[in-house]
């Protein structure tokens, strides 16, 4: 296993997350269903934030299979209900845009609909993160954030309109309505009374 995943799992559990470290991409859905979520999820709620990592894996659709009630962020085709539902969800699971060796988890998020859910809500937050999101510092987890993951979306999806940083590859601090990062969030340490778990993926996965 790599030795800079298992540093960071050991100063992510001294900030209080449950961590486990998952060899290969290929055994990331076992991990999930076998250890994160319970034998029999028929009948859970549970919401998924926008993640290449997840959909790579195809989790919402073997959820879905089982039984669970699953509630996606997929812009453009998102309703803000199932954002609203996802919530309250029993299980909530998303990725993060850079995590940094020490521990801090750096989100930036257009509507704001996975730092919410992140911050509050559902009975268990589950981070997914895979290898090449694990920066040095908390600054280069914020810049990757901003500067990379940020604008390597906007350019890719391509349905927030034209974006500043579409044509320069990097942050213009811009006002645009269509902004990809209106809100950033870091995670300090495992929030009072929650249960936030983190699985980092021994492979390179999403942007
Ligand atoms: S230019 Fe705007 S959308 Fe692009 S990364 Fe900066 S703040 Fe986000």
């Amino acid at each position: 296993m790599n030795e800079f995943l298992i540093q960071t799992k050991e100063n992510l559990e001294k900030r209080g997350y449950s961590v486990f470290l998952c060899e290969s991409k290929q055994r990331l859905l076992e991990l999930v269903m076998g250890k994160i979520l319970p034998l029999d999820i028929s009948g859970l709620e549970i919401g998924f934030g926008h993640s290449e990592t997840l959909e790579a894996i195809n989790l919402p659709e073997e959820c879905r299979c089982r039984g669970a009630q699953v509630f996606t962020h997929q812009p453009p085709l998102t309703s803000v209900e199932d954002d609203r539902k996802a919530l309250l969800s029993d299980y909530y699971f998303l990725s993060a845009n850079a995590v940094s060796k020490d521990g801090y988890i750096v989100n930036a998020d257009g509507s704001g609909n996975r730092t919410a859910a992140a911050c509050f809500g559902p009975k268990n937050v589950i981070f997914v993160i895979s290898r090449n999101k694990i920066t040095e510092t908390l600054d280069e987890a914020m810049d990757r954030a901003i500067n990379y993951t940020s604008v390597e979306l906007a350019k890719k999806y391509a349905d927030r309109g034209i974006l500043p940083c579409m044509s320069i590859g990097r942050c213009t601090e811009c006002f645009s309505p269509g902004c990809m990062c209106g809100v950033m969030t870091i995670h300090r340490k495992q929030l009072f009374g929650h249960k936030t778990s983190v699985i980092l993926v021994n492979d390179d996965m999403g942007i």
